[in-house]
């Protein structure tokens, strides 16, 4: 028990019988002082080791990271129950792009006196295009597995970790994994998610904490991911935890961020943030007005994503929060690697093949293939949305008008007469 306490961070809610009244927590182990010194230590080091040459500057670049949703359900048709549709999981997408590149909806609502320090972390999510033999997925972002439903199980992260996880778990250096599940139960409560902090094993004078790679990654019940406000399905229908910041909120553990409040002080630090004030206690629900330490010259900073208020009120990461994630970025084990990941991009074995040009493009975009014959294209955005479909003409240079696209990452998809597939990613800009 005490290992998870110092190496995960866990959410939850409390779900009583009568569920619109329940008292209701979104999440656990933000007690834990010895959690908190670790994660000082680790950003003091990290700090050292993430110091880049003073000519080099990485606050443009917008790092990418392909993820793999592992959906378990009980044999019921796609979108019905737990085999959620892809849908719901692109809209949870989505939500992760909006909130870490500021283009949330709601990011006019933070208060004025935080408006400076909102930060546009710079970080960008996509589903993994090929699996981790270099398959095309069917279904992009996804892998669907069918279990036996076990009347009275339930799943916790011992279980979790110990079984589910290590088995299903692919390369995570290579795609974050996330597992969806029916069930989930932290400490004897019923629990929304949870996710595994850095690993701090490269880092001097911590202990190893062995099997964490096998363990890495995301957890999340399948009724708590995706927005409502995005897609229409039943189990996303009650609040407040319906919009999707669950995951925003798990991400920035799974990238190093604590709780603003995790000092319990309005003497402390308690994130190692400046920009979010200190703060002696948590928050739920929705009280702008709220001002828990007397000498802050601010109100409590309550829609900070890794607050415990209702989904609708969060709207902001700050400028620190961002620095400390993209460092974990730039420099911690199994996390570095994702932002190289090619998982979801391109297949390299056919790579020379195949010229796309220019790219980025403004309007017109040309496509040659050599040493296969073309016979369809497919053009997805960043969600996995296919945007234009049709079949190929002959000859082996095709070109696309693009005209009129909203601009951003694009992922092309040509179909070969002899079965294979060609993946191009596409920028319009
Ligand atoms: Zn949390």
């Amino acid at each position: 028990m005490k290992k998870w306490l110092t190496s995960v961070g866990l959410c939850w809610v409390v779900l009583s019988a009568a569920a619109q009244q329940e008292e209701e927590m979104r999440c656990g182990l933000y007690h834990s002082a010895e959690l908190r010194q670790k994660m000082a230590y680790f950003f003091e080091h990290v700090e050292k080791l993430g110091q880049v040459p003073s000519n080099t500057r990485t606050e443009n670049i917008i790092y990418r990271i392909p993820l793999i949703f592992h959906v378990f359900h009980y044999g019921e048709p796609i979108g019905t129950g737990t085999n959620i549709s892809a849908a719901q999981i692109y809209s949870q997408i989505e939500v992760l792009n909006e909130d870490f590149r500021r283009l949330n909806a709601n990011r006019t609502e933070t208060l004025p006196e935080f408006q400076s320090v909102a930060a546009d972390v710079g970080i960008e999510f996509y589903p993994a295009a090929y699996d981790s033999a270099g398959r095309l997925l069917p279904e992009r972002g996804i892998r669907r597995y069918q279990i036996q439903r076990i009347p009275g199980f339930f799943w916790t992260n011992e279980t979790l970790d110990r079984d589910l996880k290590p088995q299903t778990i692919w390369d995570p250096t290579r795609y974050l994994n996330i597992w969806v599940i029916d069930s989930l139960r932290l400490n004897n409560r019923v629990g929304l998610a949870y996710a595994q902090f850095p690993d701090l094993s490269s880092l001097q004078g911590l202990p190893q904490q062995g099997g964490l790679a096998l363990t890495d990654g995301l957890v999340i019940r399948y009724n708590r991911i995706g927005s409502f406000e995005k897609v229409n399905v039943p189990q996303l229908a009650r609040g407040p935890y319906n919009l999707g910041r669950t995951l925003t909120h798990e991400m920035g553990h799974f990238l190093g961020l604590l709780h603003p409040f995790d000092g319990y002080s309005c003497n402390t630090d308690g994130d190692f943030c400046p920009d979010t004030p200190p703060t002696n206690a948590e928050n739920f629900r929705c009280n702008l007005n709220v001002r828990y330490c007397s000498n802050s010259p601010t109100p409590t900073m309550i829609q900070n994503y890794m607050d415990f208020t209702d989904d609708f009120c969060m709207n902001l990461f700050t400028q620190c929060q961002a620095q400390r994630m993209r460092r974990v970025l730039e420099v911690s084990p199994r996390r570095r690697e994702l932002v190289t990941s090619t998982v979801g991009l391109e297949a390299e074995e056919l790579r020379a093949e195949v010229r796309v040009y220019p790219n980025p493009t403004r309007e017109n975009l040309t496509v040659e293939i050599y040493g296969a014959q073309p016979i369809a294209y497919r053009l997805y955005d960043i969600w996995g949305r296919e945007v234009e479909a049709a079949n190929w003409a002959a000859g082996y240079a095709l070109s696309l008008s693009l005209s009129g696209k909203p601009k951003g990452l694009y992922l092309l998809q040509v179909n070969t007469l002899g079965g294979g597939v060609i993946m191009r990613r596409v920028v319009i800009e």
